[in-house]
């Protein structure tokens, strides 16, 4: 099967300028001017004239299915990676998780068997590390092999998720020597549930409190904590869902001092805020952490995209309905299930605030999206990229077309949006995941199961950089 699209201007990191793309099988054969011209032809031709033509996105923060607070996040991995791909995301890489007790093998076997045979386009994974000890440190190296070189781990969730600065170095000790990057949900969760349970027991349970106890300050003293471990141990270290100007702060002055610090923001952080989560038990649909922040945090946020402090936007999309879900925390805030649903949205939310918004170019978008987490995360140039040779996962982009975001509309499996009547400009046309048209003109055509698992080599960009 061949594929051509003509006319369209092709955005990458690099620059801009109008070719065609011919896509034979699954990867991308041939780029050039007038193709068809040129005496290319091809089973199908699609016109993308007056729009761009993009990689596929690839948003390396996802929750499907993951157990949270006595539930589940809603979205499987064939509603998620097909919500996804409404929304011009060709690619997802999830966290795998061990639970307490069980081997790091026992929490991938089961995401992959999650996966496997739903998933409607590409996905990785991650490992979330519950327990550090020997057995799961030897563990590590095996996983690198296995194309899962990443583990998270966390200060935050004492009790749960939980690791003390001893076990983290230890991990960091480990990927220093197997390759493999470390990254950090950076909050002092321990000093957090002392506020949250005063707060509560002051009688403040509306999930806006969560908000409220979850300092800004807690995430900066965490990032810094972390990022200098990292340092001493000798190893990249990458902060996830990076949300306040306190740790932004703290990546910023590892960079400039040498360090090989990475993070990454979400949408939710630079068009939501903490007074999103006012108005009651309403407010648990935007209860997630680190939490919502005043809006002042949301300049600072930009600059670090600018500047390349920040590197990448990701979801950490966690979606759980309103209803059913969501309400497990009326009148308690700390038993709201924390997490946001996002996965379809990102792309056209930052090309909407950035780049309409005149933030950022269409280059830096490409890179915020696609580019940058398919080279830290040891993807590229085979995604994240528009190039001879590469998966032809491409998105034929109308950076024109307005639309209202909206529960009633979207293709996530959650009954609440975030972002619910916010007209967004800019807006996927055609999504083809390994040369396969998945998504066209709001209809999906792809198929269960067509999703493959990328195994992926280590994060070397991020060591060189
Ligand atoms: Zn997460």
């Amino acid at each position: 099967m061949r594929t051509l699209i003509s006319n369209g201007t092709i955005v990458t990191t690099e620059g801009s300028s109008v070719a065609d793309v011919l896509v034979d099988g699954e990867t991308i054969a041939l780029i050039g001017a007038d193709l068809g011209g040129a005496g290319i032809t091809a089973d199908e031709t699609i016109d993308a004239s007056g729009k761009y033509v993009i990689p596929g996105a690839i948003d390396v923060h996802t929750h499907m299915e993951l157990p949270f607070g006595g539930t589940f996040a809603k979205d499987t991995f064939e509603t998620g990676t097909r919500a996804a791909a409404f929304g011009g995301t060709t690619t997802i890489v999830d966290f795998a998780v061990q639970s307490r007790g069980a081997s790091l093998r026992e929490g991938l076997d089961a995401w992959h068997a999650k996966a496997e045979g739903n998933a409607v386009a590409d996905y990785g994974f991650h490992m979330i590390m519950s327990d550090v000890n020997d057995e799961t440190l030897k563990e590590m190296d095996q996983l690198v092999a296995e194309g899962v070189p990443d583990f998270k781990l966390f200060t935050a969730y004492p009790g749960v998720f939980y690791s003390d600065d001893g076990a983290i170095f230890r991990a960091m000790q480990q990927t220093a020597k197997n390759g493999g990057l470390i990254m950090m949900h950076a909050e002092n969760g321990i000093a957090i549930d002392i506020v949250a349970n005063q707060t509560a027991d002051s009688g403040m349970t509306d999930p806006y409190y969560h908000g409220v106890a979850r300092y800004s300050i807690f995430e900066g003293e965490a990032t810094n904590r972390v990022i200098r471990l990292a340092e001493a141990a000798g190893v990249p270290v990458y902060i996830v869902h990076l949300s306040s100007r306190d740790a932004l702060n703290e990546v910023r002055a590892a960079r400039d001092r040498g360090a090989m610090a990475f993070a990454e923001t979400c949408p939710q952080y630079l068009f939501l805020s903490l007074e999103d989560m006012k108005n009651g038990f309403e407010g648990a649909k935007f209860v997630c952490s680190p939490p919502l922040r005043p809006k002042d945090h949301w300049d600072d946020l930009w600059t670090g995209l600018i500047k390349d402090d920040l590197q990448l936007v990701a979801t950490d999309h966690c979606p759980f309905d309103f209803e059913g879900q969501k309400e497990l925390g009326r009148g308690d805030f700390r038993k709201v299930p924390n997490g946001l649903p996002g996965v379809e949205d990102r792309v056209d939310l930052l090309h909407d605030g950035g780049v309409v918004g005149g933030r950022i170019t269409r280059e830096r978008w490409v890179e915020l999206i696609s580019t940058a987490p398919a080279r830290l995360f040891g993807m590229y140039p085979r995604k994240g990229t528009v190039s001879v040779g590469a998966d032809a996962d491409l998105v034929v982009y109308d950076p024109n077309r307005r639309r209202t975001i909206s529960a009633g509309t979207h293709h996530m499996d959650v009954d609440y949006s975030c972002y619910e009547g916010r007209e967004v400009r800019g807006a996927s046309d055609v999504v083809l995941s390994r040369g396969s048209v998945i998504v066209r003109n709001g209809e999906f055509t792809g198929k269960k199961g067509a999703g493959r698992f990328i195994k992926r080599s280590t994060a070397d960009a991020a060591r060189l950089a």
